[in-house]
Formats: C-alpha cells, structure tokens, sequence
C-alpha cells in the first residue's frame, strides 16, 4: 500500500450504524426500510454502507445506476436492490443477471424490461436445461411508480391499474411493490404541505385502483427521508432513508422540529472530511495569496497549506468564507481556492505544527467545528451535494 495523502475522508461507521438502528426504532412495527446508497452512499463507500446497513436491519438497499447495483451484488450483498432512476437499453441484461429491481413507470419500458428478461431466461434455459422449470416459474419483480406529482419517474396515478395488469399478466413479470416521490416533504410552508398531502391521495387512490381490479400491489412505499419523519402515517409498507443515514436532515424537517413535534430523531455525522497543513509560510504584509491575487495581507501573520481543493470537495466558490477547524479552532480561507490546494490564515500561528490535523466538517469527536449543513448554508446548497461532491481521489478510512 502506499503511503497516505494529508487529505482523506474518516467514515465513522459506529454513527452510521446508530442512524440505521434509530430510523429502524422511529418507524412504525413492521415497516420495511430500504436504504439509499445511491452515489456511493452519499459519497461515503457503497458497500462498506450497504453491509453495515444490512448488518442493522436494513430489508431493501436503493441505487441510482445499474452499475452500483452490480458493485453491491460483486460485494456479496444479497439483499434486494432497487433501481430509483431509468436505465439504459445496454443495461438491462445486467438489471436481470444481477437481480436489480427497476422502477417502472411506461408500457414502452417494461416492453424493453420484459424483453430483456426473456432473453436472460432463454438463455438460463438453454445452459441448464435442468434448470428450465425453475428458471420458467420464477418471474421477475418490478416496482410500478407513480407520479404523482414529482415530475419525474412514474406513470400517471390513472394509467397506474392499467400498468399493473400489463405486468401482472407477462409471463416474465410480476408487480413487486408501488411507489412514489414526493416534492416538497422537506418543507413545512403551507404551500408544502398541501402539495405533499395532494401526493399521497393521489398516490392512495392509484393503489386503490390497482386492488380494485384484484392485483395485489406488492410492497408500497413512497417516503424518503422528510416524509418518514413528518409524515408518520405515510410509511405503508416500506420507507426509502437516504441523507438521514449520513447524519443530516433534510432541510426543515430538523431534529429541533421533530423534539418540538414530540417525535423526536436523532442523528449523527458520519463524514468528516480532513486535510492537513503541508507548509506554514511566514507571510509579510502585503504579501498575496493564490489565482488572481485576490487576497493580499494587510498585516504580518502565517499562511498554512492546505493539500485539499476543488478536486477533492471543496467548492470553489466558497472562497473568501470557508473556515477550517485546526486545533479546536476556525481559520479563515484566503484567495481562490484552486484544484489541488488552498491556503489558510493561521495568524501568529500559535501551537500549529507542520502536518497537523485541519478539519473541513464532520462530527464533533472529529475536531471539526462545522458541519456540511453551515458548509450548505453557506454555499446556498443543500448537505447532499457538500457530501456526493467529495472527489474519488479522497480515501475513505473507516474509524471503528
Ligand atoms: C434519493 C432518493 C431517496 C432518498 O432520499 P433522501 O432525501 O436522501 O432520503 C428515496 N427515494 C428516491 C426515489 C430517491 O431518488
């Protein structure tokens, strides 16, 4: 192994664990969670994720790509797999070789699925011959989502009973579960929360029409992490967890709304994201830093490196205020922050040493100060992009 960068990621596993087992104790008895580890778990290693997930309870795991689908089943990960986004053509074969779930929302796709697990059959069938009847009894599951106003996957809530008796009467298919998305579960504006109530009757109504015509609609679930906090009694049958699984909530829907709503949930951090000081330079007043000459010292005071950029997570235009915790206190960043590296004002430097720890954010016991919430804040984003945008090249070290 080679030796390790100033800058890397610590993924503390034993909070991620917590998360899973107090999303499990805030749903109700019996209801099915299915975890998120789309985006390499939000940045934080898939199948480390995925199995420690499992490892707590967790019934379902949801990708975004067949490919992180294949990543989990290579992984030895047996649990089902569900696709949250469209595939492509090319990709459909390994949908059905590596038992991947896929939303289905259109006739046309689930002509392209069904055909797609007729070919991977045929085959089965024509390698095993022995195999024929079990292979031939055993039909391939899909979920039927309804869009029921997220505009995005999904049929029609009215086309939905007509979906469903298409692939309840393939020879290839069955309905596994039905689900929805919600838009706007994470506020609580009344805007919000009339567009959310409007979701679910919809989606309600196009689970009724399903039953009504004698087909069972498997598994139903449609709230993510918002929804199943605030909206207890929307869980059904299962519920899809992602961002709280990293220890943040989505936007309003916050550990403070939850005590004051008497349901309370508590999470914690699982990122810290972690650089270190690869040179301290004295620096004379007026003396600049970085691209562009942006920042020039107004007085004498020390200049710390930082071997972590835009490459690595950091948003370039967080620059001008960004703050990095080195030894149980924040530094201003100065200048742009480039691709590779950016520089910190460590004043008289006091008690800083060559390669000390500098946190960006994490959990508290990291040293970080801040949280990618007050990195979001401040960057007008939310905390999933803070955390998916931590670049490949940063290692993922698992702190027991
Ligand atoms: C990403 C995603 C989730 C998880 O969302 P969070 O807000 O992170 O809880 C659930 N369902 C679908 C369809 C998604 O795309």
């Amino acid at each position: 192994m080679s030796g390790m960068r100033l800058t890397f990621a610590e993924i503390y596993i034993k909070n991620f664990e917590a998360n899973v087992r107090a999303i499990k104790k805030f749903v109700k008895p019996g209801v099915k969670i299915c975890c998120s580890v789309k985006a390499d778990a939000y940045g934080h290693g898939a199948v480390t994720c995925a199995k420690a997930a499992v490892k707590c309870g967790a019934d379902f795991l949801a990708v975004a790509t067949v490919g992180e689908g294949i990543e989990l089943r290579e992984a030895k990960i047996k649990a089902p797999i569900l696709l949250l986004s469209y595939c492509s053509p090319s990709e459909m074969a390994d949908l059905v070789k590596f038992n991947i779930t896929p939303f289905v929302g259109d006739e046309e796709y689930i002509g392209f699925i069904e055909r797609a697990v007729q070919k991977a059959f045929k085959a089965r069938n024509a390698a095993n011959a022995k195999l024929t009847k079990n292979a031939a009894a055993k039909k391939f599951a899909v979920h039927l989502a309804v869009d029921s106003g997220m505009g995005r996957v999904g049929c029609l809530p009215c086309d939905a009973a007509a979906l469903a008796k298409r692939i309840s009467s393939s020879k290839y298919l069955t309905l596994g579960g039905m689900c929805t998305h919600f838009a706007s579960a994470d506020g609580t504006a009344a805007r919000d929360r009339s567009y959310a109530k409007k979701q679910r009757d919809a989606f309600v109504a196009a689970v009724e029409s399903v039953k009504a015509c004698g087909i069972k609609p498997g598994i139903v679930h449609a709230s993510a992490s918002a929804a199943l906090m605030d909206k207890v009694e929307w869980q059904f049958d299962m519920v899809r967890p992602g961002i709280i699984l990293y220890g943040y909530y989505p936007d309003k829907i916050t550990a403070k709304y939850l005590r004051a709503k008497k349901t309370p949930l508590e999470l914690k951090p699982v990122m810290a994201l972690v650089t270190g000081i690869s040179a301290l330079r004295p620096f004379a007043k007026g003396m600049s830093v970085s691209y562009g000459s942006t920042w020039t010292a107004s007085k004498n005071t020390t200049i710390g490196v930082l071997p972590i950029g835009y490459a690595d997570g950091l948003l370039r235009r967080q620059a001008g205020t960004l703050k990095v915790s080195v030894g149980g206190k924040l530094y201003p960043i100065r200048g742009r922050i480039c691709m590779d590296q950016c520089m910190v004002d460590l004043g008289s430097a006091k008690g800083i040493k060559r390669f000390d720890r500098a946190v960006i954010f994490g959990p508290k016991e990291s040293g970080a100060l801040l949280t990618a919430d007050d990195l979001a804040a401040d960057a007008g984003t939310i905390s999933y992009e803070i955390l998916t945008c931590v670049g490949k090249r940063v290692e993922r070290v698992y702190v027991k």
